[in-house]
């Protein structure tokens, strides 16, 4: 088996502090392991506390004594546009690592860059055609709202699609004037390394940008806990986005939560049944299944339900799983390890728990590593873990069902809503259902597209707020209400008698 492994690779994964590449003040470090032999490739800097505060400290003078929070927008717009030439311009460099380092297959890889650079776009063009409230009391008053930036922004990420989901945060935050401190995530630490000679390039000032390597519960907690960060933009686990939420309580922080999800793709028996199989089987073997939005609960009506369970599985059956950097895969190799030991144990339990048509273990041709074939349970019943429990790995279950009611009550019937997709052709039943079930983000007859200015988030245990558009600017920022009077003060004239 060849495998590519990308010319130029750093000898060790380093923090930027300041403007500089430093390693950790205790000088520990932690593996990297390549996804596809699971050997360590690389060594990262293990962010400790002293680290955190090094960075905090950083970007908390960038803020106060430095310029980035106080140019115009047009001023720091421009810059973000460099950004995202630059991050164009990297796009096939940046699919090479993160492949590399997430086993990704290197077909879904290309394009990050074009959507983590339209991130910066977005909020470039926003910042400019953003507009506040004023309102006119007649006679008395004009009140405004002068929005400022918050300070030192916490950014803690996941490992998949590191450096897309790293631009969601970086672009809105930067761009309304905070400074940073990003501390990726420990599985795919590479492709954030790219940043510091972007962020340089495009002429954002030292000290804006801060990164910091390390363990979520090292690194990311001393930021979670750290009295000079006062909001946290957190993507991964719910049960992680629990333990933040208490541990950035005493700090009363601003909390941003992108959390998991199990979400509900709900099949019609009067929907395209052609468009429906392409979606539902993108949409959760895409990105490897790991992939928060994953519609990996298919929910089919009795009438077309046999027919699907047979094409899906055959389906699911010839996807091509291989080498990530091969354009042909379509089915890379899970991120690591521990994960891969995890997808395997629900793919054990679900052949108890449903009917497996296809899948059910690494496959023939990769007897080892971090492969894993594409399962297909079928007649899933609703009080299963595989229907309950985010996997984030190539396992899907499927579900009968007879009603409306009761795909409603299916569909709402975990702990989690994040997404849902619906395919049916009456116009009728897809919005009611759109608007009954408990998810933050709805598809109707579509795949899972972005519109920038929408409301990204969940509900349940999903999440907490919504990014997206003015969202994200509203995050980022204070809203001061500033309150002139007009003529008189108007003040009741206590102790005059
Ligand atoms: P994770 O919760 O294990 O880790 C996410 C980040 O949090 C990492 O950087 C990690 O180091 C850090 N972290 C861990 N413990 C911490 C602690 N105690 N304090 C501070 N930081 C800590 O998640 P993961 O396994 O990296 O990512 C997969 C999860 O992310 C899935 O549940 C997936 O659904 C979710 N996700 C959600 C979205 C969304 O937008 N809703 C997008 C992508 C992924």
């Amino acid at each position: 088996m060849t495998h590519h492994v990308p010319a130029g690779l750093p000898d060790r994964v380093r923090h930027f502090i300041d403007g500089a590449f430093v390693d950790s003040l205790g000088g520990e470090t932690f593996d990297v392991l390549d996804p596809v032999t699971n050997e360590p490739y690389v060594q990262a800097a293990a962010g400790r506390q002293a680290d955190v505060e090094r960075a905090v400290a950083a970007a908390r003078r960038a803020f106060t004594d430095g310029p980035w929070p106080k140019l115009l927008p047009r001023e720091r717009s421009r810059v973000l546009h460099r950004i995202a030439d630059l991050v164009e311009e990297r796009d096939a460099r940046l699919a090479e690592l993160e492949t590399f380092d997430t086993g990704l297959p290197i077909s879904q890889a290309l394009g990050q860059a074009r959507r983590a650079a339209e991130n910066f776009r977005f909020f470039a063009d926003l910042i400019v055609a953003q507009h506040d409230d004023a309102f006119k009391v007649p006679g008395r008053q004009l009140n405004y709202v002068n929005r400022k930036p918050k300070g030192v922004a916490g950014l803690i990420t996941p490992w998949n699609t590191p450096f897309m989901l790293e631009s969601w945060k970086l672009a809105p935050a930067l761009a309304t004037g905070n400074t940073v401190v990003l501390k990726p995530a420990e599985f795919t630490p590479l492709s954030a390394s790219l940043w510091p000679e972007i962020f340089r390039e495009a002429g954002v000032p030292d000290g804006v940008f801060n990164l910091v390597n390390g363990l979520g519960e090292e690194a990311g907690d001393a930021l979670v806990k750290h009295p000079d960060v006062p909001l946290i933009s957190f993507t991964g686990e719910s049960s992680t986005g629990a333990l933040i939420f208490a541990n950035a309580a005493p700090f009363l922080k601003g909390l941003s939560m992108e959390l998991g999800g199990k979400s509900p793709a709900v099949v019609f028996a009067d929907a395209d049944l052609e468009a429906a199989l392409d979606a539902t089987i993108f949409g959760v073997f895409s990105l490897n299944g790991e992939r928060c939005t994953a519609g990996s609960r298919i929910l089919v009506e009795r009438p077309i339900y046999d027919e699907f369970v047979e094409r899906y599985a055959e389906r699911a059956r010839n996807i091509v799983v291989g080498d990530p950097h091969d354009p042909a895969t379509e089915v890379g190799a899970l991120v690591h390890p521990e994960h891969t030991a995890k997808v395997l144990s629900y793919v054990e339990l679900g052949a108890s728990e449903g009917r497996l048509v296809a899948g059910g273990g690494r496959p023939a041709h990769r007897p080892e590593g971090n492969w894993i074939a594409p399962t297909v349970f079928a007649d899933v019943p609703p009080e299963a873990r595989i229907f309950q429990e985010e996997i984030f790995g190539p396992v899907v279950a499927i579900t009968p069902f007879d009603t409306d009611e009761e795909a409603l009550a299916l569909a709402n019937g975990v702990k989690y809503g994040l997404a849902a997709y619906l395919w049916t052709t009456s116009l009728t039943r897809a919005h009611t259902f759109a608007q009954s079930v408990d998810a933050g983000m709805v598809w109707l007859n579509s795949n899972n597209v972005r519109d920038l200015r929408t409301p990204f988030g969940g509900v349940k245990a999903s999440g907490l707020g919504h990014e997206g558009g003015y969202r994200s600017i509203d995050f980022y920022t204070d809203q001061q209400a500033v309150h002139i009077t007009l003529d008189e003060a108007h003040s009741p004239r206590f102790g005059r008698g």
